[in-house]
Parts: structure tokens; sequence; C-alpha cells
């Protein structure tokens, strides 16, 4: 909009400061929440501004998109690749991001695997998981993912860290717990099971829109754009 002018500072200030608010309210004063700012469509000197205050993770969904910036911008910060991931493109973006958060099927899995083989590495992964089973989203169905993670601990080349959704679109907030909660409950569940190998850290949900209930249900990874950079236009 003409005359409001977005300052990327204080939009990463306010997130910050709501990040801290959720913890406390949920009893989780002191632990951390990582912030991933998204950055897809977002120009470089944005970004570079964003850096400036304090980003150090950003977020891509397109591996095009990730590698442009990655060559833009190196790699003194960390790349997380969100969106979902096309198994001829993993090459690509293998030796470059410092997590995978869109894991939902074999075949991808064992092309990560191998890849990173070839490159001595071991990439680091979250299972996608369609808690709210939508039509129109990738991910695993709930009752998939503890099969699918017991296939994906035989690679030795793919440590997985943890769960990541998306919720819904929509602003019902009890609907939105629900989903958050389900997922903090996988996790635990997988958790207690203790696998050899398997360190389920991170909770990857929470976008603009519903991060801080995403909090307040557990999550310690929000994946926030619109927020930080305006609204997209596209
Ligand atoms: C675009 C995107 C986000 C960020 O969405 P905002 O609503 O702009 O915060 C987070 N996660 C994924 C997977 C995305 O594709």
């Amino acid at each position: 909009m003409e005359g409001i002018k977005i300052s990327i500072q204080d939009n990463i200030q306010i997130i910050e400061e709501n990040i801290e608010k959720a913890l406390r309210k949920s009893g989780r004063e002191g632990e951390k929440v990582e912030l991933i700012a998204v950055t897809k469509t977002v120009d470089i000197n944005r970004i570079k501004n964003a850096l400036d205050y304090g980003i150090i993770n950003i977020g891509e969904n397109r591996v095009q998109e990730l590698e442009l910036k990655y060559n833009s911008l190196g790699d003194k910060i960390n790349y997380h690749m969100i969106g979902h991931l096309q198994t001829n493109k993993v090459k690509n973006i293998i030796n470059k991001t410092r997590l995978v958060h869109s894991l939902d099927r074999l075949s991808l899995a064992k092309e990560i695997d191998r890849r990173s083989k070839n490159e001595g590495i071991v990439t680091e992964v979250l299972l996608q998981v369609n808690v709210a089973e939508e039509e129109t989203k990738f991910g695993l169905k709930l009752n998939e993912v503890l099969n699918f993670l017991e296939d994906v601990l035989v690679f030795d080349n793919i440590k997985v860290r943890g769960l990541m959704t998306i919720a819904p679109h929509v602003n019902h907030e009890e609907t939105l717990r629900n989903i958050f909660k389900t997922l903090y409950n996988l996790k635990e569940d997988i958790k207690s099971r203790n696998y050899k190998e398997l360190s389920m850290d991170y909770l990857s949900m929470g976008m603009s829109n519903d991060y801080e209930l995403a909090i307040e249900e557990g999550s310690n990874m929000i994946r926030v754009g619109s927020n930080i950079f305006g609204k997209r236009n596209y």
C-alpha cells in the first residue's frame, strides 16, 4: 500500500517479542525458537536487510530460487528447503541446505541418501506430515509416519531431526491448535520409542498466520515470510 513503509527491522523485532510472549504463555520461558525467514520471491537486497537485523536462517520452496540466493549470499547463512522437492532436483541443493523440511516419500529419501553419500555428507531432514490431510498439500498421513520413519532410519546419509507441517489457511484457533497439538504428540510418541540414531529435536510449524499458536503448542522452528517482508504479490 502506498504511504505505508514496511520496516523489516521492526517486523523482525515484533516477531521476536511475540515468540517470547508465546513461550512465556506456555511455560517455556528461556527456550529457543528458531525463526526461519521465508524469502521466496524476496529480492537479494531485502534479504540482506533482514540479515542485518539478525536473521541467519532463510527458507525457500523452490530449488532454483534457493540456488540463486545461495549463489548471491554464500554459505554464511543457513538455507532451509521448505517446499516440495522433486527427486531429480536433489542434486542441485544437496550441499547447500542445513535442513530439508519436506521429506515425504521413499524415492526422495533414496535419492537424498545416494547424493549425500557421493558428497560424503549426511543430510538432515524433517518428515513433512499432512496432519489435516488436505488434498492440495504434500506430506505423509499421520498413520504413515512411523513406518516411513523406520524405512528412512536405514539410510546412513540421512539424519531425521524432527517433523514439519503446514497448517490449513484458516483463522479458527481451535482447529489450528488441534493440528499443532497432534504433531507435538506424535513427536513425543516417536521420542519415547528411543530409536537409535534418532534425535527428534525440531518441530517446524507456524507461519505468519499462526506462529504464536504453534509455539504455544510446542513448536521450536517457525517459518515466517509475509510478516517480515510484506505480502507477496504472486
Ligand atoms: C511460503 C511458506 C511459508 C511462509 O508463509 P507466510 O504466510 O508468508 O509466513 C512457510 N512455510 C512454507 C512451506 C511456505 O511455502
